[in-house]
């Protein structure tokens, strides 16, 4: 950790998926228990740093697109993930300055560092909530939401690497369907998830080391994600291994994504646009 001043309500003797995924990307923004716990993964699932990297590349595509395409000005990202450069809002602000992103994460640790998140252009803007996706209508009434989104214009859900820490027991369908709920027509949903279906031994195994750390998890079939997005139409190419959604949509100047196999990545991703 850079700084190991522990936050308010941090927990630094159990490992967090937020910290853990901070280890997967190379930041610095973690504590050694969940070095020790991402490194467990890492022996089950040694391509666990390629679907980190694959899910943060996915997200930058989907927010080009919709920004570029379907000129979506608005984003609420909900679990956010400790802050890691590009932020979803630096993607859509290179693309359109007066992109407005509300940001929503339940880890102290993220909260701790939701300064660099505000750092916006000068003609858009970006708020910090800690919130809990499990309740989304407290979420959705929170003032800082109404004052940085516009509910009667497009917004763009953007739930990254999130649903697989939301069992059926807390029922994810639910959730989503609130949150879409709240939005008007032509806004979209942006999904990545993990799946066990290239690699169902690993994934057991990484399954098994989450729910041992007290974080319980809930890797998903296409079948599973692609219902997330009932009711909505699905964009080109559908949902897809990460990889293989728009890889045209890379950044400028990004080097061409190396071979990858279905397994090494292991993420279903999608975009949905509500009629
Ligand atoms: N969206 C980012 C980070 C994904 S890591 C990306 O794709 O790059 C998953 C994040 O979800 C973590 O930051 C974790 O703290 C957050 N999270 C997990 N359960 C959550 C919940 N119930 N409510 C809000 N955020 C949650």
């Amino acid at each position: 950790m850079s700084d190991t001043r522990p936050a308010r309500g941090l927990d630094t003797n159990r490992p967090h998926s937020a910290r853990m995924y901070d280890y997967y990307l190379g930041g610095k923004d973690h504590f050694e228990v969940d070095a020790q716990a991402a490194e467990r993964v890492a022996a089950a699932y040694p391509s666990i740093f390629t679907c980190a990297r694959e899910n943060r590349a996915f997200m930058h595509r989907a927010t080009r697109v919709l920004a570029r395409e379907h000129g979506i000005r608005q984003w609420l990202d909900v679990g956010t993930g400790i802050p890691t450069e590009p932020n979803l809002h630096q993607v859509a602000q290179s693309v359109a300055p007066e992109a407005r992103v509300v940001y929503a994460d339940n880890d102290p640790l993220v909260l701790k560092y939701a300064e660099r998140l505000m750092r916006s252009t000068p003609e858009g803007r970006t708020t910090y909530i800690e919130a809990d996706v499990n309740d989304p209508e407290v979420l959705l009434d929170s003032p800082e939401l109404s004052e940085v989104l516009d509910l009667d214009r497009p917004v763009v859900l953007s739930l990254n690497a999130l649903l697989h820490f939301v069992p059926d027991a807390q029922d994810p369908h639910r959730i989503v369907r609130v949150l879409l709920g709240a939005l008007p027509s032509g806004s979209a949903l942006a999904i990545s998830h993990c799946t066990p279906e290239f690699d169902p031994d690993s994934w057991e195994k990484i399954q098994d080391i989450y729910n041992g750390s007290g974080t319980p998890v809930q890797f998903r079939t296409h079948k599973e994600v692609a219902r997330f997005f009932d009711g909505l139409e699905l964009l080109d190419p559908g949902i897809t291994v990460g990889h293989h959604w728009r890889p045209d949509a890379r950044s400028a100047g990004a080097a061409p994504a190396e071979p990858l196999t279905d397994a090494e990545v292991s993420l279903w991703v999608g975009v949905g646009i509500k009629p």
